[in-house]
C-alpha cells in the first residue's frame, strides 16, 4: 500500500513517538501539581510551548494547546464573537465559501443568532483576492476568518496581502478587526513567520505534521481579546481548560521542531513528486486539475483533479484495490459522494465535480511512489471510463487538460 493521503492525516514520526512515550508512564505527572512529578510535567509543557513558538516566530505565551484543529477554529471564532457581543461591537463576519466545516459551522451558528456573515466566492482555481476582502470590509466588520490553504484543492490563499488589507481597515476604523486563519495544512510545507504575518489568531493540528491525533494549537496574538467558550480548571490561561494531554503536547512540540528544521527540504521534495504526478496525468484527456495550475500557489505535494463522468468514490475504491490510499473530495466529510461545498464553490459542472480525486504526498513518499501512482491512476481511469456508454463521453471542448 502506498499512502498518498497526507492531507487527511500523517503517520506519527518515530522521533515524535520516542519523545512522547515516557509521558504515558514514568513521567505521568499533572503539570498543575506542585510535587516533583508535577514540576517535571510542567517543564515539558513549557518546553513544548517554546518549540511551537520557534516554528511560528511568536512568543511562547501566545501558544495555546487545544484538542485538535476543529477546537482551535471554534475557540478563535466563537471566543472572539463572545467578546464582540460582550462589548456591544457590530456583528459582521467575513469568511470564504471554501472553509473547512470547523470554520463554516461556527459561521453558520453565528448567523443563526443574528450575525451578518459574508461568504466570499472564489475564482475557478479557488482563490479569494485581497481586493474582494477589502470590498467586503465595512465599519460593521468585527471578525475575518480566511484559510491559508485548502485541504481539498490545495489552493494557497494570499494570506499576507489579506491580513494587510484587514490591518489597514482596522486602522481606518480605529478598532481591531480580529483576523483568524486556519493554517492546518501549512506546517512542514510553507514557512510560517508570525513576526511578519500579522494575524490575530491562527489554528494548527498536530496529526497533519507527524504528531498524533487529538492535539491542536491556537496562536493568539498578545493583547488580542477573546473570551473562553469552555469553562473548567483554568489550564491554558483559562482559554482551553482541562488537564493537559502531556504526551500529545510533547509530541506536537517535537513535531513542530522537526517540521521547522526540515521545512525547505521537505517542500522541495514534495514539489518534485507533485510535478512528476501532474506530468504523468497530463496524458489523460478527460481529466481537469482542480485548484491552481501554478504550483508556486499550491500546497507542495498536493495533487487534485476531477475526471469527467466517473465517480470519485469508485476511483478511490479501485485505487485502494491497486494499493493506493487516496481520497475524493475531503476525507474529513467521509461517506459523502456528492460534490463537496469546496468543489461546488469552483462552479464545476456536476459530471466533473462528481469525479474528484486528491493525492497528497508526505515525507515518507519517494519518486517511485509518484511514478507508480501516476501509472496506476492512468490505468484505473482508462478502465473505469471504458465501462461508460460512448454517448456520455465528455466533450473535450469543456475540459482543459492541465499538466
Ligand atoms: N482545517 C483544515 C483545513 C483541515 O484540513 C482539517 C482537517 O482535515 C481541520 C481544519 C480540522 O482539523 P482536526 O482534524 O485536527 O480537527
Amino acid at each position: 500500500m502506498i499512502y498518498l493521503d497526507n492531507s487527511a492525516t500523517t503517520k506519527v514520526r518515530p522521533e515524535v513517538l520516542s519523545a512522547m512515550l515516557p509521558f504515558l508512564n514514568e513521567r505521568f505527572g499533572n503539570p498543575s501539581s506542585i510535587h516533583e512529578p508535577g514540576r517535571l510535567a510542567k517543564d515539558a509543557l513549557l518546553d513544548s510551548r517554546q518549540k511551537v513558538a520557534a516554528m511560528l516566530g511568536c512568543q511562547p505565551e501566545e501558544i495555546y494547546f487545544s484538542g485538535c484543529g476543529t477546537i482551535s477554529n471554534n475557540t478563535a471564532i466563537l471566543g472572539r464573537a463572545r467578546f464582540v457581543e460582550a462589548n456591544d461591537l457590530p456583528k459582521h463576519m467575513i469568511t470564504t465559501s471554501i472553509e473547512h466545516p470547523s470554520v463554516t459551522g461556527p459561521a453558520r451558528y453565528l448567523e443563526s443568532i443574528g450575525w451578518d456573515v459574508t461568504y466570499l466566492p472564489v475564482d475557478s482555481e479557488g482563490f479569494v483576492t485581497a481586493g474582494s476582502v477589502k470590498a467586503a470590509l465595512s465599519d460593521r466588520t468585527s471578525i475575518v476568518s480566511i484559510m491559508w490553504a485548502n485541504n481539498e484543492i490545495g489552493v494557497v490563499e494570499p494570506i499576507a496581502e489579506i491580513a494587510q488589507v484587514v490591518r489597514d481597515h482596522s486602522k481606518a476604523i480605529g478598532r481591531e478587526i480580529f483576523m483568524h486563519t486556519d493554517a492546518v495544512q501549512i506546517p512542514g510545507k510553507i514557512a510560517i513567520d508570525l513576526s511578519k504575518l500579522i494575524v490575530s489568531a491562527l489554528s494548527l493540528s498536530g496529526h497533519k505534521f507527524g504528531a498524533p491525533k487529538g492535539i491542536g494549537i491556537l496562536f493568539l496574538r498578545r493583547l488580542t481579546n477573546i473570551m473562553p467558550i469552555f469553562f473548567g480548571g483554568g489550564q491554558e490561561m483559562g482559554l482551553l481548560p482541562g488537564t493537559e494531554a502531556l504526551p500529545n503536547i510533547v509530541a506536537i512540540g517535537e513535531a513542530a521542531r522537526l517540521a521547522h528544521l526540515e521545512q525547505a527540504e521537505l517542500a522541495a521534495r514534495l514539489l518534485g513528486y507533485q510535478k512528476q504526478l501532474f506530468e504523468i496525468l497530463s496524458a489523460c484527456e478527460n481529466l481537469r486539475v482542480t485548484g491552481p495550475l501554478d504550483l508556486s500557489r499550491r500546497l507542495p505535494g498536493h495533487v487534485s483533479f476531477a475526471v469527467a463522468d466517473l465517480e470519485g468514490e469508485a476511483l478511490v475504491m479501485r485505487s485502494d484495490l491497486q494499493g493506493l490510499a487516496v481520497s475524493s473530495g475531503s476525507a474529513c466529510h467521509l461517506g459523502i459522494i456528492e460534490p463537496s461545498q469546496v468543489l461546488r464553490a469552483l462552479r464545476l459542472p456536476d459530471r466533473l465535480a462528481n469525479g474528484a480525486l486528491r493525492v497528497s504526498f508526505g515525507r515518507d513518499n519517494s519518486d517511485d511512489d509518484a511514478m507508480l501512482a501516476g501509472k496506476a491512476l492512468l490505468e484505473i481511469i482508462a478502465k473505469l471510463s471504458k465501462h461508460k456508454a460512448p454517448s456520455t463521453a465528455f466533450s473535450a471542448s469543456n475540459v482543459s487538460n492541465h499538466g
